[in-house]
């Protein structure tokens, strides 16, 4: 059994929220010149090399490239044989996120209640855990930041089987059409497929974890993922809503085992602009 300093944790939450709202991942980066590449609108082209210059002057001044810092989502995968000592798992990283957000002047956008008076936290805490064990004896945390507008774009529906694969692709089109600019285009798309009404929505935000343009391992989800990138960008949306062939940089899709009668689809929207993610092994 190996043991960590619950602090360890805490020191890696606060370096993976200030790296992630100060520095662009180069997937991210990448995905931005491609698409400014290719763009062929010429107001499209320019948003998106003002993009590239916000991130980086983001990184040089080390500033948020965005001033919607976030909801903090982690997913933890927990090896079974590590034991965590000198305190909880959830309060070191709420502590983690504490520290970067109030001594990295980052914007705290988390009110304690979701209706009635909504008092801000002042600190951005409690971050949204998923906490998956596996085998072994380390610690990999999956950090994302999750801008109000792409998330509140977000949906779910609980399709039924005779809704078929035309259904799913239909309601993941209708979602980008319907977020419009109001996701921050261009946007990365997080289909989740399976499960159940809880677990599809994480699965939907686990898709977003995957490097931008990364392959799906399977033929099947990968010929779904090529035929949606190819509708969502003929919706003409455009980089911020001004129109264009660029509206998501990468569409990512996760499937899960279902129940005979269902077929929950999730639709986490990510904005390109403030794609903020990253990942720790401890
Ligand atoms: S959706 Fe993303 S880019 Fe747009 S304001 Fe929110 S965090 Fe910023």
């Amino acid at each position: 059994m190996r043991e960590i300093d619950i602090s360890t944790v805490t020191e890696a939450v606060q370096r993976l929220c200030l790296e992630a709202n100060y520095v662009a991942a180069p997937d991210v980066r990448k995905a931005f010149e491609l698409a400014a590449e290719r763009e062929v609108s010429p107001l499209g082209k320019q948003v998106l090399t003002q993009l590239l210059e916000n991130m980086r002057v983001a990184e040089v001044e080390r500033v948020p490239m965005c001033q919607d810092t976030g909801t903090v989502v982690i997913f933890a995968d927990i090896g079974q044989d590590l034991h965590f000592s000198g305190g909880l798992f959830s309060d070191a990283v709420n502590e983690g996120v504490r520290r970067a957000y109030t001594g990295g002047y980052l914007r705290s956008s988390i009110v304690d209640r979701p209706v009635g008076k909504r008092t801000n936290t002042r600190d951005n805490t409690p971050a949204v855990l998923h906490l998956h064990l596996v085998d072994g004896d380390q610690l990999t945390m999956t950090m994302l930041a999750k801008g109000g507008g792409a998330e509140n774009m977000s949906q779910m529906r609980m399709l039924t089987p005779g809704d078929g694969l035309d259904g799913v692709l239909n309601f993941v089109v209708e979602t980008v059409e319907r977020a419009g600019p109001n996701a921050c285009p261009p946007v990365i798309v997080g289909v989740g497929i399976g499960g159940t009404f809880d677990s599809v929505g994480t699965l939907a935000k686990q898709a977003l974890t995957r490097e931008i343009g990364s392959e799906h391992d399977d033929p099947q989800i990968q010929e779904i993922e090529g035929e949606l990138i190819q509708r969502i960008n003929n919706l003409g949306i455009g980089p911020h809503g001004f129109g264009g062939r660029i509206t998501a940089l990468a569409v990512h899709v996760e499937i899960a085992p279902t129940h005979i009668a269902s077929l929950p689809v999730a639709v986490n929207l990510q904005c390109g602009p403030a794609a903020r993610l990253r990942r720790v092994t401890i």
